[in-house]
């Protein structure tokens, strides 16, 4: 009888121990935009993803690689990895993106004029370096992740987008409605990289959470932060607003793994 009640005390403390160290890994979803948290074997030093560094991290005295998978991947399909070891595959899942039809007033941004663009380009430009750097973390578990403001978090990653009719790029972030001058906080440390006022994201701020794990937030009435500053989790980063192509005040949230856009909400712990 005693035996049996130590065993359940046991397994209980096994569930929590689990539970809580787990929470500290970003969610398994292998799908377009999703991320893959994949076991390795020690003598596994690096993983590549088209030529790109993949994220590798430990919990509990395991390895794992933290995948990031573009929305651009094909449904259903395979992705390979290559290691220093054997190469890695990836199967993954279709999923049901929904499609949004959003109707602007301002005609600008469905077809913007040929400075426009140019001016467009070149930010993209300067975003992609960023998503494409790969620094040495400051952490040795994995990130946990907050919510960077308060509101309903709408189901909007990876939405198949028209403009006024015309199909435009998938929606690379999570948008969650907010009042303007609402504070946004930093969901988990990092090393602001970039501060930038865009044509389509308007206000925004890229913060480096170490080995490509970037986190970007748009459309602010304010930056409080500035290029090189350090952040910790909760600190307050900047406000809500509606700068850029919005239709409505409201925070998105992108997070961005190897180069390839992310659910961000694969980051916060499922309560
Ligand atoms: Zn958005």
């Amino acid at each position: 009888m005693q035996k049996s009640i130590l065993k359940n005390v046991f397994y209980c403390c096994a569930l929590i121990y689990s539970a809580q160290t787990l929470a500290q890994l970003p969610q398994d979803s292998r799908r377009p935009g999703g991320i893959a948290v994949i076991p390795l074997a020690s003598e596994v030093q690096n993983v590549q993803y088209q030529n790109h560094p993949v994220l590798i991290t430990q919990e509990n005295g395991q390895k794992y690689a933290v995948l990031g998978i573009p929305l651009s991947a094909p449904s259903s399909g395979q992705i390979q990895l290559t290691t220093n070891q054997q190469p890695i595959s990836i199967q993954l899942h279709s999923y049901p993106y929904a499609e949004q039809h959003i109707t602007l007033k301002n005609q600008d941004f469905v077809s913007p004029s040929p400075e426009q663009l140019a001016r467009y380009q070149h930010e993209a430009k300067e975003q992609n370096t960023i998503y494409q750097s790969f620094t040495t973390s400051q952490w040795q578990h994995f990130p946990k992740f907050i919510r960077p403001t308060q509101g309903k978090f709408s189901n909007s990653f990876g939405r198949k987008r028209f403009f006024n009719g015309e199909e435009r790029a998938p929606h690379s972030g999570l948008d969650i409605p907010a009042p303007i001058g609402q504070k946004v906080v930093a969901p988990a440390n990092g090393i602001v990289v970039g501060t930038a006022n865009y044509f389509f994201n308007g206000n925004t701020i890229l913060i480096d959470h170490g080995q490509g794990l970037i986190s970007m937030f748009c459309h602010l009435s304010k930056i409080k932060v500035h290029p090189g500053q350090i952040v910790h989790q909760g600190e307050e980063i900047g406000l809500v607003g509606k700068t850029g192509r919005v239709t409505g005040p409201h925070l998105h949230w992108g997070m961005s793994l190897n180069d390839a856009r992310v659910d961000p909400q694969l980051f916060l712990s499922s309560e």
